[in-house]
């Protein structure tokens, strides 16, 4: 089951196509009628009919979502969480200027939606040690001038992926990040000067380049494949950018 596709430049979309050339049967959701209109026609390109609402604020649509895959499947394999939110106005001047009414949605969608869709598919994703994925970014660690809220965001998604580790450990569930490189996206239009960020990545890593969103769907199939003994790990995809300090 994969969240978060809006659109064919989605990271989610990358990984769905991926999932689909290695085999997988998909589920696929949306949170709202424009994006459902996007995600159909990509849906029934790859041959998905398993198409949910779910907005990840909801949790009658989270629990309806579930309930449904639940009876379609009985059991879960791969749960993908792409999905992350911000005010417009919180991902451009100074961070300490977010306030409450931007604060608090960037941390429910970027973050607590993880826990929140995890718990729902924890007993699916039991049957058959199944895996979580979601996708951060490198302002979690480190400052990135503009990211903001998110990155306060995407550094308690992180951590929400250690303490769910732990806690699903214990049931054969593994829980992973990738942390992306940028990716020319949807949300990521909405980061003030993402072009230049997209500039100084490829001039400073030490691959010389910016990554592909293939690139991450191929680390998604190893998180969510073979890397039987890997949990609680954030992976960075990022053509090495993470390593330099200057
Ligand atoms: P995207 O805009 O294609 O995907 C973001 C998704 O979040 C959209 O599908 C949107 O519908 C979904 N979403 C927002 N609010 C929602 C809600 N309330 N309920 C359900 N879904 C909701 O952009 P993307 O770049 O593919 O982002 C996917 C993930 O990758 C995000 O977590 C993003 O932070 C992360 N990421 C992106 C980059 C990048 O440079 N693009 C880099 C690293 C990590």
């Amino acid at each position: 089951m994969i969240l978060g596709v809006a659109n064919d430049h989605s990271i989610a979309w990358a990984i769905a196509k991926e999932f689909h050339n290695q085999g997988a049967e998909l589920a696929l959701t949306y949170p709202n009628e424009a994006i459902e209109k996007r995600l159909r026609p990509l849906a029934e390109s790859i041959g998905v009919d398993l198409i949910l609402r779910c907005d990840v604020t909801r949790d009658e649509e989270i629990t309806a979502s579930f309930e449904s895959l639940r009876r379609e499947w009985g059991s879960l394999d791969i749960l993908v969480h792409s999905v992350a939110f911000a005010l417009p106005e919180d991902l451009r001047g100074r961070f300490i200027d977010t306030s409450r009414q931007g604060f608090h949605p960037a941390l429910d969608v970027s973050a607590y939606s993880l826990v929140a869709v995890t718990r729902a598919a924890e007993d699916l994703l039991a049957v058959r040690n199944g895996s979580v994925l979601t996708l951060s970014y490198f302002g979690a660690e480190k400052v990135i001038p503009h990211y903001n809220v998110m990155g306060i965001g995407k550094a308690a998604l992180e951590a929400c992926v250690r303490y769910l580790a732990h806690d699903l450990g214990t049931r054969g569930i593994r829980v992973n990040a990738i942390s992306a490189g940028p990716l020319r996206t949807l949300s990521s239009a909405g980061v003030k000067d993402f072009k230049s960020m997209l500039h100084h990545h490829r001039e400073h890593t030490p691959l010389q380049r910016n990554i592909t969103a293939e690139e991450v769907a191929a680390a998604a199939v190893f998180l969510c494949g073979n890397a039987s003994a890997v949990t609680g790990e954030v992976l960075h995809v990022d053509a090495g950018y993470n390593i330099m300090g200057i």
